[in-house]
This record gives structure tokens, sequence and C-alpha cells, in this order.
């Protein structure tokens, strides 16, 4: 029997705890039939095994304390969860947990441009708060390229970063303090408004923390002001090679850019055919690099990127001469994922860090590592912080293609540890990365994560079965919830 056939079976079966929940909130805003069970199931990767127990709408933090309250009480495990865009499987519920869906919590609730700060409910769209806050001259900073959809929540808890945070940071940079509803149903508040908050900068434990620490209910962010002068520029090269050592060289010379962005070629000839972007189709590799600040600067700092380009053998070199071309140059890099679709209708996007002196390697690496897996790869990423991204793109309805995209991802992910770099830029470690763990720390180090852990959470009821590798404790799973007699069918 599928999934979704259990899940139907099994929908209108009473259960104490939708009668509670649905008591503490309302009777449309706890949903327990099969759809939205297996909606909450799944996220953005390509990771199967969710199963989820109701799925509540809170709108305000008391109701998520009742929520948390009534999980303690009948036992269950609880998962937060925003958009669903994550790529980790951060938000796919272990073990038939509550999942607590934060989209009714959208609301922008304060604005104060005198301090730079606003305070937001989880739920919020990235863009939309950039889009509310631009009349006003400031903009939030970290801009992941799913952020028409993902949000605040979602960013806080996996740290997101985005093109833009070369210059400004990821997500840790901008959050300034955050309501939490704890495990066990208290509410705190971490982190402030004070330059340096008291005490331990528990803020900067739970910023990452992928909801394994609570759910975030109430988020103040720094505000960001637009910059008087862009300039934009798109620089093409005959080898991969020589865009990621122009990227290198730039930064090297002291300039920190906006953004630096690369592109290889399968990845440009997608874009292009999918949003006429103006990129070339006929360069190994673009990079687009964008500087911003007062208008002298920028100059000064477009002329030399430009100059650093040619110095590696830039083939080509073009400034945006307009608003619109500088808009459209950005429309190709964040419709990137979704021009992949022509290629093949699955992609498992990677996410690893590298020193940047080791990107050219690495890339050179991983189309070695896809052509011996007969796996297509298209690479775009955060060059200017190692951040690779190499898109793994097959057709999962080819018996044994998974097989060979998921082995072709192990070998990246253990190439790039083995160049000195990291399993995760952005995406977190969720159940992707959690057998990874292990390799990058050692158990000294796992041992104090969990210890971390557990000061917030003891009975690890918060998203279990996620980060921490099997053999510390909330990973086991015989440490999930055992799942309530009716949901499996
Ligand atoms: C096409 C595409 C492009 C992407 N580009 C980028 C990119 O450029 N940069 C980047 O960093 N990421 C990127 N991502 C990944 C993803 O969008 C981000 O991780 C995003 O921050 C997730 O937000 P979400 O609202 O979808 O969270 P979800 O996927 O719903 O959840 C992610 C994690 O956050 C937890 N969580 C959610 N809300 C809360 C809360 N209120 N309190 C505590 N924990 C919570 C969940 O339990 C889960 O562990 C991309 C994804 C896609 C599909």
């Amino acid at each position: 029997m599928s999934l979704l056939d259990r899940f139907r079976r099994t929908s209108n079966v009473a259960d104490p705890l939708v009668t509670a929940l649905q008591h503490a909130l309302a009777p449309d805003r706890v949903r327990n039939d099969g759809a939205e069970r297996s909606l909450a199931s799944h996220d953005a990767s390509v990771f199967e095994g969710g199963v989820s127990g109701p799925v509540c709408f809170p709108t305000s933090t008391d109701e998520v304390q009742r929520i948390t309250r009534i999980a303690v009480e009948h036992d269950r495990g609880i998962v937060p969860r925003g958009a669903g865009t994550g790529l980790a499987g951060g938000a796919i519920p272990l073990g038939a947990p509550i999942v607590v869906s934060t989209g009714k919590m959208n609301r922008i609730l304060e604005v104060d441009i005198e301090n730079r700060v606003a305070w937001v409910q989880p739920g919020v769209i990235n863009l939309d708060l950039s889009r509310h806050l631009r009349p006003r001259g400031f903009h939030f900073a970290p801009d992941p390229s799913s952020q028409q959809v993902c949000t605040l929540g979602g960013n806080i808890a996996n740290n997101s970063g985005g093109p833009h945070c070369l210059a400004y940071g990821v997500t840790d940079a901008h959050v300034l303090a955050i309501e939490v509803v704890l495990p066990n149903g208290d509410v705190v508040l971490l982190g402030g408004l004070d330059p340096e908050p008291g005490g331990y900068d528990l803020r900067g434990a739970f910023v990452g923390s992928e909801g394994t620490l609570g759910i975030a209910t109430r988020i103040a962010v720094r505000l960001t002001k637009n910059p008087p002068a862009v300039r934009t520029l798109l620089l093409s090269f005959a080898e991969t090679r020589d865009a990621a050592q122009t990227v290198s060289a730039i930064i090297a010379a002291g300039i920190v850019p906006a953004a630096l962005e690369v592109m290889d070629q399968r990845m440009t000839v997608a874009v292009e055919n999918y949003v006429a972007a103006g990129y070339p189709t006929d360069a190994a590799a673009v990079l687009l690099a964008e500087v911003e600040g007062l208008p002298a600067g920028v100059e000064i700092e477009a002329d030399r990127i430009a100059e650093i380009g040619r110095a590696n053998n830039a083939t080509g070199v073009r400034q945006a001469a307009s608003d619109e071309e500088r808009a459209l140059l950005w429309k190709g890099r964040k419709t990137a994922f979704g021009a992949v679709a022509q290629v093949a209708p699955d992609y498992y996007l990677h996410d690893t860090v590298v020193p940047r002196a080791a990107l050219a390697d690495m890339l050179e690496k991983i189309y070695e590592i896809c052509e011996r897996h007969d796996v297509i790869v298209m690479n775009v990423f955060h060059a200017g912080d190692g951040n690779l991204h190499p898109l793994l793109v097959f057709d999962a309805r080819v018996e044994g293609t998974l097989e060979r995209v998921h082995a072709a991802g192990a070998e990246i992910v253990r190439a790039s540890l083995d160049a000195g770099g990291v399993l995760s830029g952005e995406h977190g470690i969720g159940v992707e990365k959690q057998g990874y763990m292990d390799e990058l720390f050692s158990d000294a180090d796992l041992d104090h994560q969990n210890r971390l852990r557990q000061a917030f959470d003891p009975t690890c009821r918060a998203n279990p079965g996620k980060v921490l590798p099997m053999g510390h404790s909330c990973a086991d799973i015989q440490a999930l919830r055992a799942v309530p007699t009716g949901v499996w069918g």
C-alpha cells in the first residue's frame, strides 16, 4: 500500500491529539487529511521517508506555545515548517510528529527605520520583506535564490545565504533577536536590540539550528540601506579555471564585491533558452560580479574587476548599461534552477564549500566524478565564498539513475572535505549530510553539539532525527516518538 493510500485510510481516524489541537487553535487550522500530511511530508530535497502527523497553522506565539504543550502531553515530536524549500530534508517530519506550518504567521509587525530594525513573524517571505522596505530605502540583505517563496523562519533555521551575502554576510549577521517557543513550551527571547546583549550568544546558537532547538515565533532583523550606486559586470571565459582564478584574484586585490557568481556553459545555455538573459553561450564559464557603494568608489572597483578579469584571460567583459540590463542578468542567475527542467525532470542540488584557492581544481574533480558515474552536472555557484552548487540533473524514472546520482554526490561531498572544505555553505545538514558529520567532526565535537542541543531540548522533541548523526541521541531512530496506532494504517 502506498504512503498516500495509508494516509487516506487513516485520515478519518479520531485522534485525541487532533482533537486537543483543534480545541487549542481552530478546527480548520489543524489538518489531518491525507493530502495535507502528504504535502507536509516532503520538502524541495530528493529525500523520501517523511511521515507527517497533524499539520497545524498557528497565527501567534500563544498558539505555537499551546501546540507545543499538547505535543509534550501526548509525547509527540514537533517539526517547524516554513515554505518547504529546504534542500537537505530539514523540514521532512520523521516519526509522525506534529508539523507546525508558519504560513499564517506572515505579518511584518513593526518597522523602525531610525534604528534599522524590523520585527517580523517567521512565515514572512524573504522577498516580501525587501519589497515592503524598498520605498523607504532599505532591504533585508540575505537573498537566497528561493527568496520569492522561502520564509524568514526557514532562513534563520538554515542560516541561509544568497548571491549578495559575500559583502553583507549570511542570515546570522542580520538577526538581532529571536523569540522562541522552546520544546517544553516555554517562551524565551534570545539576543536583543542592544549592541551587546548580555550573557551567552544563544541567538547565535539558534541561528542555523534547523528547527532542533525550538520554534522561532518573532524575529528582529537588521535593515540594510539600499546602495546609492551599483555596477554589474559579466565576464566570460574560455576556461572555467580562469573564471575561478579571477574570483580569487579579485578578493586577493582587496575588493569585496557584493556578489561574485559563476555559471558554467551548460548552465548558461539552459538559462539563455529559458529567459534570454544575455549570457554568451559559447563561453566555458561566465562570472557575474556586482559592486555597490558610493558612485565614485563603484566606478573604480568595476574598472579594477574588469582589469583583473582580462589579466586572467577573460574573453569578454561587459558592464550592464541600464537597470533593465542589470535586472535581466540577475534574472538569469536567479532562475537558473528552473531552467534545468529543460534538460531533465529532476535535479539534486549539492552544497559544499571549499577554500577559494581550491575552486578550480574542485570543479575539474566534479566534472570527472560525474562523467565517471554517467550523470549530467551543471554548475552555478557563489564563487566569492567558495560555495559550490553542482546540480546533478537526471530522470528518476530511469532505473538505477538515482543510485548513480547519490554515488556521484557522495564522492563530491568527500572530495570537498578532502580539499579542506565543509559539508554545507547554506542548505544545512538536515537528513542529507547527517551521515557525513563524523567525517568532519570528531566524537568529542559531536558530543558537545549534542549537549548544546539537549540543553534546549532534553527530550528530543524538536525536529527529531535531524542534523546529528546516528549514535548521537536525537538522531537515533529509536529516539523518535513511537508512531501511534492508526498513523501507519
Ligand atoms: C530553487 C531553490 C533555490 C535555493 N537557493 C538558495 C540560496 O541561494 N541560498 C540558500 O541558503 N538556500 C537556498 N535554497 C534552500 C532554501 O530555500 C533555504 O534553506 C530556505 O531558507 C528555506 O526556507 P523555508 O521557509 O522553505 O524553510 P523549510 O524548508 O520549510 O525549513 C527549513 C528548516 O527550517 C526549519 N524551520 C522553518 N521554520 C522555522 C521556525 N519558525 N523556527 C525554527 N525552525 C524553522 C525547518 O524545521 C527546517 O529544518 C534554495 C532552494 C531552492 C528550492
